[in-house]
């Protein structure tokens, strides 16, 4: 018979320490949200849902999705993009996993999720493509994943504002021209003919001035779906997150929009956003602007940390590990601190399905890691195939994609063009 101290002892320590630190239902900030645009073409849409429930094997985890999808050349894929991409994102994560496990899986969820919606959609044979900014908040992670020129950002209740997305802009990014020029695409200017070169950077075929959206199967396979990814964990002062489309952005600086609607209600702050860009510039775009507060939901624990300038801009996280590509323990945190837990940005699907992840577990064997097809042995193709990991990697190391997927990957990569079927309009590429 086993006594009462002897069933404590099989419970191990640090369980019990995590029972006792998360005691979630005091923890969880509370979320706050308004959102308010002003359309000119119908082409943006946002996708807000609280109370999201997932199950974890350690009980049920409450989370809430802000999405903003930004559409040109038509709407279709950005509905199409709003109405599935959620669910995709969320069936690339295997059950029963623990709640540190979950956050660490939501990362790479992203990347499936985001390339299997492009892909899903493109069948479609539909043109039209998206920028997408979609943030999952869970407790006091953020996760965002984005994907071109659509902002984030992330202002802490000490000041300190963060950028939680990535610019896509050929114009403004460098490292992504260099991509899309070593995958075989052209990056230039409009040609007016007589040698007068006008507007922004655009990537040719298909003159897309982003270099990474959802949709757009009429413009080379080198403008990827594959999001850039920023996992966060904000203090329990808590803090501000505000996602605009370039409506805004095109018209105010993150300062501006962050003080221009200090101390009102997040309901009232996206309204003032909107207001301000077009006064600075007119309704020139669509403008559309989504406020969320976190906050803590009663008293701080502990008194507000000393101010360390309002309006500092940093790029700098602190991080806890030297390893910038693995994940911290999420448990432990200091008060006045915005905690980095994940940054990437590698359009290279080898890299971000990553078998060195702190899951191993994740992929499941005979599932393709994009689509989540289920494969017979020996059917599925090592993400890995063909790339200079392959040295120290054997063929089959997974995670592994099916046979569709794999094409999808080398076609992103500039390998070779997509030989589905799919009509691409790729006119003077020769
Ligand atoms: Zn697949």
């Amino acid at each position: 018979m086993m006594s009462t101290k002897n069933e404590h002892h099989m419970v191990p320590l640090g369980v019990l320490l995590k029972r006792e630190l998360a005691n979630e239902k005091t923890e969880k900030p509370d979320i706050i949200y308004g959102q308010a645009s002003q359309s000119k073409k119908g082409e943006d849409f946002t996708f807000l849902k609280m109370e999201c429930q997932r199950m974890l094997r350690d009980g049920v985890t409450t989370f809430s999705v802000f999405a903003l999808f930004d559409g040109h050349n038509g709407s279709a894929a950005a509905i199409y993009s709003k109405e599935n991409l959620l669910n995709n994102i969320l069936g690339a994560i295997p059950s029963n996993l623990s709640r540190d496990e979950w956050i660490a899986a939501l990362p790479r969820a992203l990347v499936s999720g985001f390339v299997k919606t492009d892909k899903d959609f493109q069948e479609k044979a539909q043109t039209s493509g998206t920028t997408v900014t979609f943030a999952i908040i869970d407790g006091w992670v953020i996760t965002v994943a984005s994907v071109g020129d659509s902002r984030c950002i992330l202002e802490s209740a000490e000041g300190v504002v963060y950028y939680l997305s990535a610019d896509h802009r050929l114009e403004c990014n460098e490292e992504e021209r260099e991509r899309i020029t070593a995958s075989g695409g052209e990056v230039g200017r409009l040609n007016m003919g007589c040698g007068a070169e006008i507007g922004p950077l655009r990537c040719w075929p298909g003159g897309l001035c982003l270099s990474r959206s959802i949709g757009d199967m009429d413009v080379g396979e080198f403008i990827v779906p594959v999001p850039y990814v920023k996992q966060v964990k904000l203090s329990t002062a808590g803090g501000r997150l505000v996602i605009s489309s370039d409506g805004v952005w095109d018209a105010l600086s993150s300062e501006m929009a962050l003080n221009c609607c200090r101390g009102m209600p997040a309901d009232a702050a996206a309204a003032q956003i909107v207001k301000e860009a077009l006064q600075e510039k007119g309704l020139r775009d669509d403008t559309t602007c989504i406020v969320i507060d976190i906050v803590p939901p009663v008293t701080p624990p502990l008194p507000p940390p000393k101010k360390q300038g309002k309006g500092v801009f940093k790029n700098m996280f602190r991080k806890k590990s030297s390893d910038s590509s693995s994940h911290v323990d999420i448990e432990y945190s200091e008060p006045d601190v915005v905690e980095e837990m994940f940054e990437e940005g590698s359009a290279m699907l080898a890299e971000r399905l990553d078998t060195e992840y702190p899951l191993c577990n994740m992929f499941r064997l005979f599932m393709c890691a994009v689509c989540q097809l289920e494969m017979k042995p020996r059917e599925g193709i090592s993400v890995n195939t063909g790339s200079s990991n392959m040295g120290r990697l054997r063929p089959w190391d997974g995670p592994f994609l099916c046979s569709s997927c794999q094409a999808k990957k080398e076609a992103m990569e500039g390998k070779r063009p997509l030989g589905d079927g799919l009509s691409r309009n790729s006119s003077g590429s020769d």
